[in-house]
């Protein structure tokens, strides 16, 4: 079975994680705020306006559910890092961020969108340390990819690769992507499609 992703509707907000919504499955997408993920998720529905792309970077702090189809969600979880947020209310969204990536258990896999000019971030490696722990898929998005020559896209795959096997990520899988270009959504949606089957089936078996 294949997932549609240009069904994806839009589901629930909510801002903190007692209000979370029954679900079977989720994707959960996280990155920095202005790695593009709001643009990824538009790109990747075919909406133009499912998620807002950021004009005020970092004050949307809500989680955004989209429904699939009945009970398989994609959830946009708040960008972190944004530097105009007050330090107390940056550490108050990372650590819902880290409770909920390490505890959620609906969570099929995680996509993680970088700038692919500027990967590993310290708060994203904080993100993969509290997901590593789950022992669940990791997939690395690298975005704004057509900002790069095509030898710096081959240099960064492979030097992020390195850095997470290194690490020890265990399920991990990378690609480039790039919005204006609708370079890299095929991949993206065969991996959430994997992710999902391979769920579905663990229930059943
Ligand atoms: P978010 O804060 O992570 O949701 O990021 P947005 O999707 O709002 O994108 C932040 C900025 O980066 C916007 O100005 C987007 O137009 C731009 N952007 C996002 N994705 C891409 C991409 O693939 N290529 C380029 N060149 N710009 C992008």
């Amino acid at each position: 079975m294949a997932y549609n992703f240009h069904q994806a509707k839009f589901y629930i907000t909510v801002n903190d994680l007692k209000s979370l919504p029954k679900t079977n499955y989720e994707i959960a997408i996280v990155g920095r705020s202005n790695a593009g993920k709001s643009s990824l998720l538009n790109t990747l529905t075919n909406q133009t306006r499912l998620a807002f792309t950021s004009k005020t970077p970092g004050r949307t702090q809500h989680i955004n559910y989209f429904e699939i189809c009945s009970g398989i969600h994609l959830v946009d979880l708040p960008g972190y890092g944004y530097a105009k947020v007050p330090e107390a209310i940056r550490e108050h969204w990372v650590h819902l961020l880290g409770d909920y990536l390490q505890y959620r258990k609906e969570i099929a896999g995680l996509v993680l969108i970088m700038d692919s000019r500027h990967p590993l971030k310290e708060l994203d490696w904080q993100m993969i340390k509290f997901f590593s722990a789950t022992n669940k898929p990791l997939h690395i998005v690298l975005s704004k990819a057509d900002k790069l020559t095509n030898q710096e896209k081959i240099q960064t795959l492979t030097k992020v690769k390195k850095e997470l096997i290194d690490f020890g990520v265990n399920q991990l899988s990378l690609q480039l992507f790039s919005a204006p270009k609708r370079q890299g959504i095929d991949e993206l949606a065969d991996k959430l499609n994997q992710w999902l089957v391979n769920s579905e089936g663990s229930i059943e078996g």
